[in-house]
């Protein structure tokens, strides 16, 4: 039933709270008190979960409630059954004294390899590495740990940077305000929302799941490690040289840190730090070279085979989208082109509609009816929405049943991932459109 667990607070998923696992969403949500039965609704004997959120989800956060959607996916509600607690100890359900044994007894191994994943991985300066951990497990130096020594005296122990609170790790590294403020600048540089979490430890285990791409990942835990390292030196700065901490100077040394040593494991990465200062875009949609040769070619369609290469791009962030696309037939001759705007969307809706419009304009061509159909975009997200049924957020069930509706007007229609890099036409008609103020579509079919 549902009624007495609470979404978002309660353990009923896996380890950890909902809220836990995906702190943004939870900072969205409309209701963080709800029950499960108030995050959906029954479609004849179906439960269908749905996040009412505050406003509307952009960048990664759609990525995330996939994630979500995902874990819920296994859960089933059922009218019938009262809601009961469940020992997650073992598999039948059940207390047992020997689960309980094994609970307050783990392996040490497992603790440790849990909570300190991903420090060391040797992304950034090892007098870098081992300070963010001596930081994460609280044994730097602060000037609450030296009054605690009798290094200083109790008067001295308030944080230099507010002058408000004590200077511990935690209040030091987030939730002393200015250096609060250098956290959400990074993390809405990176188009991404927070919500702060209760210790320096958390935000680190949490960090890890914000981005996706395997050398955005590496970037992004160096990101870590680069902003507390440089708020830290900026911390010793004010004490020792009696210096007066300027942030925008400190935004400034993270992203050129960070640039200095992505250029040092990936020497292919094209951006200077003045790039990123300028568009964090480079970073996210950079992939290394030798994805690029073995990914990276376009390729035309099979013989009786009609592929739309779509994509959605803007010229500015934040600002309105445009979406763009290229028919192509197996002799790599083009068929149709198409470039309009489509307003201030999230981008992951934007390539949504760069995928419906092929479709709906192949539907309105004759020619292509009863052809088979791909349709290829860079967005991952998109591919495996359409690709997959149980993946699509329901939020945008109209188009997915206008694209569902109208693919029965071909043969069949498939919907394959490409690069970024391989996908330039339609990026460049994207961009076209977005100041189109009527729709362009331009045909170049044989008669
Ligand atoms: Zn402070």
């Amino acid at each position: 039933m549902g009624k007495k667990i609470k979404f978002w607070l309660d353990n009923w998923t896996d380890n950890d709270s909902l809220a836990e696992k995906f702190p943004t969403l939870f900072q969205l949500s409309n209701d963080k008190e709800a029950s499960l039965d108030k995050m959906g609704m029954w479609d004849g004997h179906a439960w269908c979960w749905v996040f009412s959120r505050n406003r509307v989800l952009r960048g990664r956060n759609t990525g995330l409630l996939a994630k979500m959607y995902a874990i819920l996916s296994r859960v089933q509600l059922d009218k019938e059954i009262e809601d009961m607690l469940v020992w997650k100890a073992n598999n039948i359900g059940r207390f047992l004294v020997k689960s309980l044994y094994g609970l307050l007894n783990p392996s040490p191994s497992l603790n440790t390899v849990f909570s300190f994943r991903g420090i060391w991985r040797g992304l950034v300066p090892s007098k870098v590495e081992v300070f963010g951990w001596t930081a994460i497990i609280n044994k730097i130096n602060t000037r609450n740990m030296l009054v605690k020594r009798g290094i200083l005296d109790t008067s001295a122990a308030n944080c230099l940077i507010c002058l408000v609170e004590e200077e511990m790790v935690d209040h030091l590294f987030i939730h002393c305000y200015k250096h609060w403020l250098i956290w959400s600048k990074i993390i809405n540089w990176c188009g991404l929302a927070w919500c702060c979490p209760r210790n320096l430890a958390n935000l680190f285990s949490q960090w890890d799941s914000l981005v996706y791409g395997k050398f955005q990942k590496k970037a992004w835990v160096m990101l870590f490690f680069f902003v507390a390292w440089s708020m830290w030196l900026l911390r010793n700065d004010v004490i020792f040289k009696q210096k007066i901490p300027k942030y925008d100077t400190l935004f400034f040394l993270i992203v050129t840190r960070l640039c200095l040593w992505l250029k040092a494991i990936e020497p292919n990465f094209p951006c200077s730090s003045s790039d990123l200062l300028r568009s964090v875009e480079g970073l996210i949609r950079w992939t290394n070279s030798q994805t690029l040769r073995t990914g990276v070619m376009w390729s035309p369609p099979m013989t009786n085979r009609f592929k739309w290469n779509v994509d959605g791009s803007s010229i500015e962030k934040p600002g309105p989208f445009g979406i763009g696309s290229v028919l192509w037939n197996h002799h790599r001759i083009l068929l149709g082109i198409f470039s309009l705007s489509v307003g201030i969307l999230d981008s992951n809706v934007v390539e949504l509609r760069a995928v419906v419009k092929a479709i709906e304009l192949s539907a309105f061509n004759c020619f292509l009816h009863h052809k088979h159909i791909i349709i290829e975009s860079d967005s991952v997200s998109v591919i495996s929405w359409m690709n997959n049924l149980h993946n699509r957020p329901w939020i945008h069930h109209k188009l997915f049943s206008s694209a569902q509706r109208l693919a029965s007007c071909f043969d069949s229609i498939t919907y394959t991932h490409s690069y970024w890099e391989s996908n330039h036409m339609a990026d460049h008609l994207a961009k076209q459109g977005v100041h189109k103020i009527s729709d362009f579509v331009a045909w170049l079919l044989p008669p």
